[in-house]
């Protein structure tokens, strides 16, 4: 006996999850499924990030994630109160560091205004000292909205609301292959068959390999980059109540190692980005000769080296060395020592990459027969997951209904 759907979401991240809440809300009539290969729901990038939620500043107008980070995070805060998942506003400062940065930092403050980010302020480095003693740099962006959360909980939230709606959140079974049939699709999953009319790919890491694995011939590939996070000293902790953020490299979709108070009360300084050579290789040194061999045969791998090399070697450093780590924080925070680097954590990102080597800086949807793949979504798409699940369910042709 297979499980039958009229549509299939493979990937219980949050981005998985909304969608399947999304498309149920629209039509209740439509029998949902959610495909998840793990134990439990939001394992992966949504139970590894930061757990900021971010305002939008930094996304090019018009871009996907410009808009979908302003309407998802509303959508997400109003969900999170609505179900009792705690979230907190404690404002972020984006301070800059060098004369040269001071240039992007005007760049950011247009680009929060172009965005309609409320309250935005551009600080100078004495008002910036006033706001946050201890901080350094020669002027700043203050960002009054920006808050934390746990996406994890969200996700668990969002799984237990979807069960008692109806929908199914089938955990432990993992997409394997795919064929397609006149009516939609027959998905092998280990566990058993089961029958979709529609399948909304989401699976994160991933998202290259399943759809290739439905015929589909993907424009960008997944490559996975590790952020390794230390959590910092109570003495830090206690003087840091705010997100404290570098200057980011425009050339890249990185945010850079930044200090993050989380809902459960620490303070994290992280993450860097470093290439990781397996999906989910949350250890340093570890790889995957499978993995290693596909950046090997991807068009793109070496357009990625020639781009980013200087910047992946300083990230690599980064990993492995605590005092290059400690650098980055001093950046901002002069005076953290060795002694306030605590244990270290760390997140795998799924970010695209073109077959020209460059890092694919919006979120990307590819529509094929009887499918949807979602195949970029890093950072903001935790907090723009209720308004991605928005764009899913309008590509999946769901209609109507409430939202
Ligand atoms: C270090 C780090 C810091 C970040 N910081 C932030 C932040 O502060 N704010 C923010 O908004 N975003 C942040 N992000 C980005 C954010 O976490 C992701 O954009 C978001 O979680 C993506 O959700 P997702 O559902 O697409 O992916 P995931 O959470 O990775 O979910 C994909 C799911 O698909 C499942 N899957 C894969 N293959 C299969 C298969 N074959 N069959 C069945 N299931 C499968 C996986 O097991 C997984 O559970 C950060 C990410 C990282 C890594």
């Amino acid at each position: 006996m297979s499980d039958r759907f009229d549509l299939v979401v493979v990937g219980g991240g949050i981005v998985g999850l909304a969608s399947a809440r999304a498309i149920h809300r629209r039509d209740p009539r439509l029998s949902v499924a959610v495909l998840e290969k793990e134990p439990a729901v939001g394992l992966h990038q949504t139970g590894h990030n930061s757990g900021v939620v971010h305002s939008g500043v930094y996304y090019r107008p018009g871009s996907l994630k410009a808009r979908l980070c302003h309407d998802g995070r509303a959508a997400l805060l109003d969900f999170a109160a609505a179900e009792g998942v705690p979230s907190r506003t404690v404002g972020k400062l984006i301070v800059a560091a060098r004369p040269a940065e001071l240039g992007v930092l005007d760049e950011l403050h247009r680009r929060a205004r172009a965005n309609e980010v409320d309250g935005v302020a551009r600080l100078g480095a004495a008002e910036l000292l006033g706001r946050l003693p201890g901080v350094a740099g020669l002027g700043a962006l203050h960002v009054p909205s920006a808050a934390i959360i746990d996406f994890g909980a969200v996700a668990r939230r969002l799984a237990e609301r979807l069960a008692a709606d109806g929908v199914a959140v089938l955990v432990g079974r993992a997409l394997r292959s795919a064929r397609p049939t006149a009516a939609g699709w027959r998905l092998e999953t280990g566990s058993g068959e089961v029958v979709a009319g529609y399948v909304v790919n989401c699976a994160g890491l991933h998202s290259d390999l399943v759809a290739r694995l439905m015929g589909t011939d993907p424009p960008v590939s997944i490559v996975p980059f590790r952020g390794d996070f230390y959590r910092l000293s109570d003495r830090l902790r206690d003087r840091i109540p705010t997100l404290v953020y570098p200057v980011p490299d425009p050339r890249l979709p990185f945010l850079g190692v930044h200090l993050t108070p989380t809902i459960s009360g620490g303070l994290l300084a992280g993450p860097n980005a470093t290439l990781a050579f397996t999906r989910e290789g949350y250890r340093r040194g570890q790889w995957d000769p499978a993995e290693v061999a596909r950046q090997l045969a991807f068009p793109g791998t070496i357009g990625l080296a020639r781009r980013y090399g200087r910047f992946a070697a300083g990230e690599w450093f980064k990993s492995w060395s605590p005092a290059e780590y400690l650098a980055a924080i001093r950046s901002v925070w002069p005076s953290a020592t060795a002694g306030d680097l605590g244990p270290r954590t760390s997140g795998v990102r799924a970010q695209a990459v073109r077959r020209d080597g460059r890092l694919e800086d919006d979120f990307v949807f590819v529509r094929s027969d009887r499918a949807l793949h979602v195949l970029n979504a890093p950072s903001p798409a935790a907090t723009a997951a209720f308004a991605i699940a928005e764009e899913v369910a309008d590509a999946a042709g769901v209609g109507g209904g409430a939202r």
